[in-house]
């Protein structure tokens, strides 16, 4: 199959999902999940219509967009992986969302580093929604401080949330992790007074799931670019 006809799959589905959950396709980001994928599978799809890439690790996100950014000069470029500390210095210079915060630690040099270059920095916090020990972000009951700390950080801006539940077969088990997740956004939303615009969860095989129950970015890696080799 071809990346220009999975993508059309993927966006019909995900104009189905939206709809069912009273929404529209231009309210949900398809982020192409484009970890070891070579550069040339990156321009095939931004050639397909596909304008938001999700990178895992810095070094490679800033290879890969540096190679990029003059034959694709507008599309956006996300860091969703976790994130050293020492990396953020690089990863607030190339990096418009970054989904990964996940600690105090990385709030305070994400806010130090973007400062320096003078820019606010969008952010999501990641959730580790199934806590599990091998997982990264936040554990639910810590996230109301990590969220209320970031919120004094002027040079960070907390979009809303990220997580990555457990996997499963069958792509029905992954919907009360997003439920949670979607619950915890509307309980700080409440509690803080403020807007939080994202959600950003929901993979291959589950993004359509995801999107019924609230998703607004979907980062997808195989079903639009096929099986990664590593
Ligand atoms: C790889 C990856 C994805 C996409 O995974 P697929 O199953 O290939 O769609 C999404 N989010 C993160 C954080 C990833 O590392």
């Amino acid at each position: 199959m071809s990346i220009k006809h999975n993508l059309e799959k993927i966006f019909e589905i995900v104009k189905l999902s939206a709809e069912k959950s009273g929404r529209k396709f231009e309210d949900i980001t398809v982020l192409g999940a484009s970890k070891t994928q070579p550069p040339e599978k990156l321009f095939e799809a931004y050639k397909a219509g596909l304008r938001y890439f999700g990178e895992n690790k810095v070094q490679e996100g800033i290879k890969k967009i540096d190679l990029l950014k003059d034959k694709m000069p507008d599309a956006h470029w996300h860091l969703i992986g976790g994130l050293q500390t020492n990396k953020a210095k690089y990863a607030v210079k190339y990096f418009e969302l970054i989904h990964s915060l996940d600690r105090e630690s990385l709030a305070d040099e994400l806010d130090k580093r973007a400062k320096k270059i003078n820019r606010i920095q969008d952010v999501l916090i990641e959730v580790n929604i199934g806590e599990e020990d091998t997982k990264y972000g936040v554990h639910p009951n810590d996230l109301k401080a990590l969220f209320e700390y970031t919120l004094t950080k002027k040079n960070l801006n907390v979009q809303g949330l990220m997580c990555i539940p457990p996997y499963f077969e069958n792509k029905e088990s992954s919907r009360p992790y997003f439920v949670k997740l979607r619950h915890l956004k509307e309980n700080l939303e409440k509690e803080f007074g403020i807007e939080l615009p994202h959600l950003s969860m929901g993979m291959s095989h589950d993004f359509d799931i995801a999107v019924e129950e609230g998703a607004t970015i979907v980062r997808i890696g195989t079903a639009i670019f096929g099986e990664r080799d590593y």
